[in-house]
């Protein structure tokens, strides 16, 4: 891609400067500027995929998919309560084992993207291995069409998958206003190789989210990565709008459903932006009430910024996770906390914040979910 140097393969925001140690609360803007609710659903451990690297539990040989239509009514269990604590904004992400062989899962998107209650925003994200052919991407398409925002994780394994149709399945779903990132750990013995790749990826003007690898307890980043391997995974290849780039390269509009005006996020200028404009996905505010950003969530782990037990937490209020096998509904991913119930017996999503039991919150999933330091958070309530 021509515009791919540089200027796009660095972010002109240092994130390194952020304070921290002084940060007393956090969240995806989504989260923080909107009455939308996040769940994370993993469908089933279900995936055609067999990497040599992947961990026992997170993958199965056995189908494990519940039916379509326990799904569709947990769906709506979950949006009844949530639109009971004042949320009528929703964005279901899927993840599996592989989401995309669930049978029903187009057709779960379908119903989702129908509510017939007219929620304010709908979005929709997976997590995948991109393995389906073009067809079926095609028919992703269609079925999420009316939804507000679409955006995919696509899970690079050199072992499995071909570069080039990677790349090109990838390059279809941008041209069809689907946002996408390439998710890639980055082991320090590998570093190279992986770097490599990534900049295949991006240089076709594609997001890749470099992510480091962390320690068995999954709290800090391993030893082993050099001062220039840090700095890029601190600030290079800051996810940008190049969805927005790749359908004004085709002179395509978007005809997604469009957003209601107090709907939009409040602008953020950067200082020599890029020609293709950086996405700044969170917002973290010190001590001083002084606001700072990140493009993602994925990139706190990088600056061990993962620890938040005391502060007050919306995860469990804001946001729910689903995991099989067993269909248990939890806060989020991390969080120790007892579950919140299962699909098949019930679940009760908390009606306020709570206090974070947790030592380390690591998945982004989780970390994305707004919280404050309870000191602040009590200000903010007397000041009610
Ligand atoms: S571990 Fe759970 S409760 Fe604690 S901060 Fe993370 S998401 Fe919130």
């Amino acid at each position: 891609m021509s515009d791919s140097s540089d200027d796009l393969l660095w972010s002109r925001y240092d994130f390194s400067k952020i304070p921290f140690e002084d940060i007393v609360s956090l969240g995806q803007r989504t989260l923080l500027y909107r009455d939308l609710f996040n769940v994370s659903w993993l469908l089933g451990r279900y995936c055609n995929y067999k990497c040599s690297y992947c961990w026992p539990y997170a993958r199965s040989d056995e189908r494990d998919h519940r039916p379509l239509d326990v799904l569709m009514a947990t769906m709506d269990k979950i949006k009844f309560q949530a639109r009971n604590n004042g949320f009528n904004s929703f964005h279901f992400s899927f993840s599996g084992g592989e989401p995309t062989v669930h049978p029903g899962f187009l057709d779960l998107l379908e119903y989702y993207s129908q509510d017939p209650i007219s929620p304010s925003y709908q979005s929709t994200h997976m997590t995948t291995n991109l393995s389906r052919h073009l067809g079926w991407f095609e028919k992703y398409v269609e079925a999420t069409k009316k939804l507000h925002r679409v955006s995919i994780t696509a899970s690079w394994h050199r072992e499995m998958a071909n570069k080039v149709d990677f790349r090109d399945k990838i390059l279809f779903l941008l041209e069809n206003d689907i946002h996408v990132t390439i998710n890639m750990v980055m082991v320090p013995e590998m570093f190279e190789d992986y770097y490599e790749e990534a900049l295949f990826f991006h240089d076709s003007g594609i997001n890749v989210t470099l992510k480091p690898q962390s320690d068995p307890s999954a709290s800090r980043v391993v030893d082993g990565y050099t001062r220039e391997q840090l700095a890029k995974l601190h600030n290079g290849m800051p996810q940008r709008n190049f969805t927005q780039h790749k359908m004004e390269q085709n002179k395509r509009r978007s005809n997604r459903p469009k957003m209601p005006d107090h709907f939009k996020l409040p602008k953020i200028e950067i200082e020599g932006d890029g020609p293709i404009a950086q996405n700044m996905q969170v917002e973290l505010v010190d001590s001083n009430g002084k606001i700072w950003y990140m493009d993602q969530a994925e990139r706190f782990n990088a600056f061990n910024f993962n620890q938040f037990k005391g502060w007050h937490c919306r995860a469990g209020f804001q946001g729910i996770v689903i995991r099989e096998p067993g269909g248990e509904v939890k806060r989020s991913y991390s969080c120790h906390d007892s579950p919140l119930g299962t699909i098949d017996k019930g679940f009760n999503i908390f009606s306020e914040p709570m206090p974070c039991v947790t030592p380390s919150c690591v998945s982004s999933v989780d970390s994305k979910i707004p919280k404050t330091k309870a000191k602040y958070a009590s200000e903010r309530e007397n000041k009610k």
